[in-house]
């Protein structure tokens, strides 16, 4: 392997950094501390040519191949134990046509990359809710945040692809050129290459009114009674997702409420800002709020404000399902367990998949759950390994209370943890037949199955 570590020196522009290297232990990491992983070597890639080269390694030596865009992923998808990790985050480079609306963007970019570069042209791509996040592992899995209820989930807006397959070819999908693949690429994960660019559609987003409100946990029901309502009838310019929050030490939180556990209603509205108070009032008439930070912000700020509240290097454990209803057993359950929140940084995040994500059809897309329309996360996140059986219990204990009233085994496979390999078919829903079919057609020996892993199986 040495010698191949070696030709990849000479080969790649970019860096190859192996256990050898002072700054290994900075390159092997990745935002979930849980995985402590030790890779062979970390190569940055520059360009299609760098992640060509890398791939051939993994391929010829057979050795397991990671491939990180912006290392989110919980169960540790971006780094692998005695093999290679293709590093994309040097490629996170964006290029804004205004006036096609639509940018070119690294598959080593994060969305903070993004909103930086379109914000100036008053213009958006939908990503997520934190800007760290990279767009790679993101879109490639569906994309569910503040604009999904006017613009869709990110695959909606992706145009196409470039992808390093795994035969080495360097190939473009889009609705005209290998269909299939794009198909597959909107919601199957990063099991059919590596993509190194990105060619979203942008929508009009400049500034918007947005922001957490807080409510007493003990007003908890009614909140979420009220969101499940407004949030299926809302304009679909509002953006908003129901979470649990520790208050952390912030200039609007009153200083004797630090530390206390609240509900929260994040929102983001893209409309008519005059507009704004009348579409936020039944949100506000609900309970009192005990204290809020909604005001008219550019759109990157809203998307990264919870930055520091997720930042890397915690340990991680994350469950989620996807449900069509939100009944009041599911509520209740909710309740139950979300006043037991144990961390500043754990939450339950319930998001709106509704309206313009709900127009595209069920087998447009590789996406396998577009009648449901919520995405219910419970993220725990501490700081502390001693901590981590009181954290993944709880994880644990809600995610039983909350699955009797969820649809089936199906989650989003962007929320999943490492122990939840299993639920991967039903996770792709009806679509995993035909997901396979084009595995097999593009990646037959599962090169690329350090990710929510696809059987590749000929003849479907
Ligand atoms: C703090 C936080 C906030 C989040 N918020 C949201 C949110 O608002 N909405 C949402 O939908 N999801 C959200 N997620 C989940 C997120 O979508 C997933 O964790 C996603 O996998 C992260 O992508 P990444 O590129 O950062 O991760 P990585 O760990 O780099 O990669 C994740 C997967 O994508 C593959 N991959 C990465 N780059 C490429 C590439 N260039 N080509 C092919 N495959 C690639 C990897 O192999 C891996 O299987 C959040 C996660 C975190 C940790």
């Amino acid at each position: 392997m040495n010698d191949t570590i070696g030709a990849l020196t000479r080969t790649v522009r970019g860096r190859v950094i192996d256990g050898s290297d002072p700054d290994y232990d900075d390159a092997r990491a990745v935002y979930n501390a849980m995985h402590d992983r030790r890779p062979l070597a970390v190569v940055r890639c520059t360009d299609s040519a760098d992640v060509m080269a890398v791939v051939a390694a993994a391929r010829d030596t057979r050795v397991p191949l990671a491939v990180r865009g912006g290392g989110h992923s919980v169960p540790g998808f971006g780094t692998v134990d005695d093999g290679l990790v293709i590093d994309m985050s040097p490629m996170n480079g964006v290029r804004v046509d205004p006036a096609r609306k639509v940018a070119r963007v690294g598959g080593g970019a994060t969305w903070g990359d993004v909103d930086h570069a379109t914000y100036p042209f008053g213009l958006a791509a939908p990503g997520g809710v934190v800007s760290t996040t990279g767009v790679a592992g993101l879109t490639l899995g569906g994309g569910i945040g503040y604009l999904t209820r006017s613009a869709g989930l990110s695959i909606d807006n992706l145009l196409s692809a470039d992808v390093v397959l795994a035969d080495g070819r360097q190939v473009t999908a889009s609705d005209y050129h290998n269909e299939e693949l794009f198909w597959a690429l909107r919601g199957g994960g990063g099991n059919f290459g590596v993509v190194t660019s990105f060619e979203f559609r942008l929508h009009q987003v400049g500034d918007v009114v947005g922001g957490p409100l807080f409510y007493d946990v003990d007003d908890a029901t009614a909140v979420l009674q009220c969101y499940r309502s407004y949030i299926e009838e809302a304009p679909e310019s509002l953006g908003c997702f129901f979470g649990w929050q520790i208050a952390p030490r912030l200039p609007f939180i009153p200083e004797n409420r630090v530390g206390e556990l609240f509900c929260v209603l994040v929102t983001c509205w893209n409309g008519p800002h005059e507009e704004a108070e009348r579409v936020l009032r039944p949100l506000r008439d609900v309970a009192e709020v005990q204290a809020e930070q909604v005001a008219s912000m550019p759109f990157p700020a809203l998307q990264s404000a919870f930055d520091d509240l997720v930042p890397k290097g915690m340990q991680n454990y994350w469950k989620a399902d996807f449900t069509s209803e939100l009944t009041d057993e599911a509520i209740a359950a909710h309740v139950e367990h979300g006043k037991r929140t144990p961390s500043v940084h754990s939450s339950m995040h319930l998001h709106a998949i509704n309206g313009a994500a709900q127009r595209v059809g069920a087998d447009e897309t590789a996406f396998g759950h577009r009648d449901k329309s919520f995405s219910p996360v419970i993220v725990g996140m501490w700081p502390d390994p001693a901590d981590n059986e009181a954290n993944t219990t709880w994880v644990r204990d809600y995610y039983a209370a909350i699955h009797p009233h969820s649809d089936g085994e199906g989650g989003y496979i962007n929320f999943m943890s490492g122990d939840d390999d299993h639920r991967a078919a039903a996770n792709y829903g009806a679509n995993y037949e035909r997901l396979s079919a084009v595995k097999a057609a593009y990646d037959p020996d599962n090169l690329f199955h350090v990710n929510q892993n696809i059987t590749p199986v000929k003849g479907m």
